[in-house]
């Protein structure tokens, strides 16, 4: 039997894109440092790629829905343009008070992603540049990693949380780790 396939569930701003506070015009997309690089050799490690974002901005009144799924799906056509396939990119259109059950840490998205593709979310690797995005790895039991792109400089993160530079730099661990 063939083991499944294993995914990195991915943020956006900050980690693959850079933070350009609450970004709504497709033309902002512009790549973080070692984002497209690792992504392709997280691909080429075998792993499934899925982004999972907060877009309060939506909530707050600051752009529509429409406008932030338009900057995704800019991401997502330079990344095939790389040769990079995102098997999903999931949106949490809700201000906090909201008190939705996918806004990050909360794992209502990451529930939706692994029914719709199979995956078992406790297998999957979170990687971020904020405190919610490691929270929402323990809230599924997974492998949670931070970056240090974005706003990772600045995260209060508990001692002991795994730490990276950059997206290229976790995909030489994963690497590393798979060849052991
Ligand atoms: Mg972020
Ligand atoms: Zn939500």
């Amino acid at each position: 039997m063939t083991e499944a396939k294993r995914y990195v569930l991915l943020d956006r701003d900050g980690t693959i894109i850079k933070d350009k506070h609450y970004l709504s015009d497709p033309e902002g997309v512009e790549f973080e440092e070692g984002a497209v690089e690792g992504l392709k050799k997280l691909q080429g490690l075998g792993f499934g790629l899925v982004v999972v974002t907060n877009q309060s901005g939506v909530g707050r009144g600051y752009f529509s829905l429409e406008e932030a799924e338009a900057v995704n799906e800019r991401m997502r056509r330079m990344l095939e343009a790389e040769g990079v396939h995102l098997a999903g990119i999931y949106t949490c259109p809700h201000a906090p008070e909201e008190g939705c059950e996918c806004r990050k840490p909360r794992p209502g998205l990451v529930y939706q992603a692994a029914r719709e593709l199979r995956f078992d979310p406790a297998r999957m690797i979170v990687v971020g540049d904020k405190p919610a995005d490691v929270a929402l790895a323990r809230a599924c039991g997974a492998r949670g990693v931070l970056v240090l792109t974005g706003k990772g400089r600045e995260a209060n993160v508990d001692a002991g949380t795994e730490i990276v530079p950059d997206i290229g730099a976790l995909a030489e661990r994963l690497a590393a780790e798979a060849a052991r």
